[in-house]
């Protein structure tokens, strides 16, 4: 952080190593949720996709603004994830990178701004609505979370936090809804009971970031 409560580029990227490492150690849980519903790769996509990530920003210049790190994340998604969340992902990572533009320094309203702007292109690019059963329900209200945290004057960390929180509701609030968009809406009925994988990896990727804001050093 940059002291006064802005993200630098190094935040974003203990944020891109954070969810990496819970990536890879939830991952077989991941893909038992999509067993349940889906095709049973949700894990193994998305692991795959941010052990890319890791790799890529390894390679990175040391120093490459905050937006552009998120852009080379996108790309990298998009090319490694595969499935529905390959695209839905990169193209979230790449709505917030272009959002923060070339600044050094993101002040927290300017992360909020961000983080909508990569809902809005989940939710652009997926046409999955709140309520849906994907991912959208865990991201859509961390983000708002995130943004209302943010205007009540809030600190960066205790904003993170509640936005980690509203995910996590989300997350399990996708158990009883029935799956409106991508492969678990074949089910039908059946999708009921079951907890969305997409929406439980987004609350995986939204804890990462308290852990990425609070481990500042
Ligand atoms: P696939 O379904 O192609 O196998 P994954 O298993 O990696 O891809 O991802 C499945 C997750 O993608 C779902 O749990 C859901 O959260 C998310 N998803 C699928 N379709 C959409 C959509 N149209 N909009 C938003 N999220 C979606
Ligand atoms: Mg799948």
């Amino acid at each position: 952080m940059a002291g006064n409560g802005s993200l630098t580029a190094d935040t974003v990227r203990r944020w891109m190593a954070e969810s990496a490492a819970a990536i890879a150690e939830q991952r077989d849980y991941l893909t038992q949720l999509d067993a349940a519903i889906g095709d049973a790769d949700h894990g193994t996509n998305m692991a795959r996709g941010f052990a890319a990530v890791e790799a890529r920003l390894g390679e990175l210049d040391g120093g490459t603004p905050p937006g552009q790190v998120l852009v080379a994340v996108g790309q990298t998604l998009v090319s490694t994830v595969g499935g529905a969340s390959g695209p839905l992902w990169g193209t979230a990572m790449r709505r917030a990178g272009k959002s923060l533009a070339d600044d050094e320094t993101i002040p927290p309203s300017a992360l909020g701004d961000a983080l909508q702007a990569a809902v809005d292109g989940v939710i652009e690019l997926g046409a999955a609505q709140p309520g849906d059963k994907t991912m959208v329900d865990a991201l859509a209200p961390a983000v708002d979370a995130f943004r209302s945290a943010v205007a009540a004057g809030r600190p960066l960390v205790d904003a993170a936090s509640d936005a980690e929180s509203a995910a996590e509701d989300g997350m399990r609030s996708t158990v009883p809804m029935l799956a409106r968009k991508g492969r678990a809406s074949y089910l039908g009925e059946r999708s009921i009971g079951h907890q969305d994988p997409g929406a439980t990896s987004a609350a995986i990727i939204v804890a990462a970031l308290v852990r990425a804001v609070a481990s500042e050093p």
